[in-house]
């Protein structure tokens, strides 16, 4: 997948989220509601850290050469060692945000003919799709992802919704 369908996919799931426990996000300020998105756009794009050509992978390209693609940073183990990390630097609600991004973020690279392993660096077990990163089934989601997102922030932000 390319960062921008993962970046719509982060940000369609969040506004989902968001409609679906709308009451949960009650006690935030505007401010916090906005930096709860953008850590989740920030996780969404955040596991192809381990790829050199990648939106977070392209800053800090030591990562992509020391580990493999869709190993280590797409696993359930990668999940549980940035809770802890971010947990050291950020309120506990914007931890919750860049995972469920990261999560959205494995969830849709599991459609991805490469696919990942969710249990490595233990296990060689891979979970796959029939889709190829950018291809056409690809551009298809992208356009529609953007269709709905749209759709979404104009109820929220014009209908109040
Ligand atoms: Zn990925």
């Amino acid at each position: 997948m390319m960062g921008k369908t993962h970046i719509m996919w982060g940000v369609f799931c969040a506004l989902v989220f968001y409609y679906l426990y709308s009451d949960l996000f009650l006690i935030f300020r505007l401010y916090e509601l906005i930096l709860i998105f953008i850590f989740v756009i920030f996780g969404s794009v955040l596991p192809d850290i381990d790829h050199g050509k990648s939106i977070v992978g392209r800053k800090i390209k030591i990562i992509a050469i020391l580990f493999e693609h869709r190993g280590f940073f797409h696993s359930i183990l990668a999940i549980v060692m940035w809770y802890f990390l971010f947990l050291l630097l950020l309120n506990k609600i914007y931890v919750y945000a860049i995972l469920f991004g990261y999560i959205s973020h494995l969830f849709i690279d599991c459609f991805n003919h490469y696919g990942i392993s969710p249990f490595a660096p233990f296990n060689k077990f891979k979970i796959k799709g029939p889709f190829y990163t950018n291809g056409f089934v690809e551009k298809i989601f992208f356009l529609i992802l953007n269709i709905f997102n749209i759709l979404l922030l104009f109820l929220l932000v014009f209908l109040n919704i």
